[in-house]
């Protein structure tokens, strides 16, 4: 699915986010930065050692903050790594804190002049975000974020599942 909103498209699509070539792909990180399981995981192991070696240099990002460490291997020129929260019951600030996440994103994107990013579905493996209100913040997050700012061209969402790339578009589709 894809669509264009103030010069900037809107693209849902089903794949692995450590192929992308777009300026930047997010990561799904934790607060330490220190590495793990799901898209973590992948992006380490695709991009190689240069991005632990920026990410032990920065120490760590609070939850719903973002940093940028080289793409290392990766076709992308960089990876910015944001932390989610790790879902509750969704009375726990879940919400904002997914939202910061994204936003702080697409914030750090811009004042680098990147231009093109991919994000994965931030918060719902191992954080356990269910998928479909997880895709309501994190549609409307940028939907708002590319309406008030120019520079992006592209912000592509990778989903790793059909049941995930399905959310999302229904989600989209409700939103527009
Ligand atoms: P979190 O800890 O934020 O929940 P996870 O990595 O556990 O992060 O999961 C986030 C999402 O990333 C899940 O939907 C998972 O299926 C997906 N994922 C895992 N590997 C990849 C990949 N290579 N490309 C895109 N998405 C991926």
């Amino acid at each position: 699915m894809r669509l264009e909103i103030n010069g900037c498209a809107i693209e849902l699509i089903r794949g692995d986010i450590t192929l992308e070539a777009t300026g930047a792909i997010v990561n799904a990180a934790n607060s330490r930065l220190a590495g793990g399981g799901g898209v973590d995981g992948a992006i380490h192991r695709v991009g190689g050692p240069a991005i632990m070696d920026e990410c032990r240099k920065i120490g760590g990002c609070p939850t719903g903050s973002a940093v940028i460490t080289t793409g290392g291997n990766l076709k992308a020129g960089y990876v910015i790594h944001t932390v989610g929260p790790v879902y509750r019951d969704g009375a726990h600030n879940e919400p904002t804190l997914l939202a910061n996440a994204y936003r702080e994103s697409l914030s750090l994107a811009l004042s680098k002049g990147i231009k093109t990013i991919s994000f994965p579905s931030i918060s719902t493996g191992t954080y356990g975000y269910p998928a479909k209100a997880a895709s309501e913040v994190a549609l409307k997050t940028i939907l708002a974020f590319v309406k008030a700012h120019t520079g992006l061209t592209l912000v592509r969402f990778v989903l790793f599942s059909d049941a995930d790339l399905k959310t999302y578009s229904g989600t989209l589709l409700r939103l527009v």
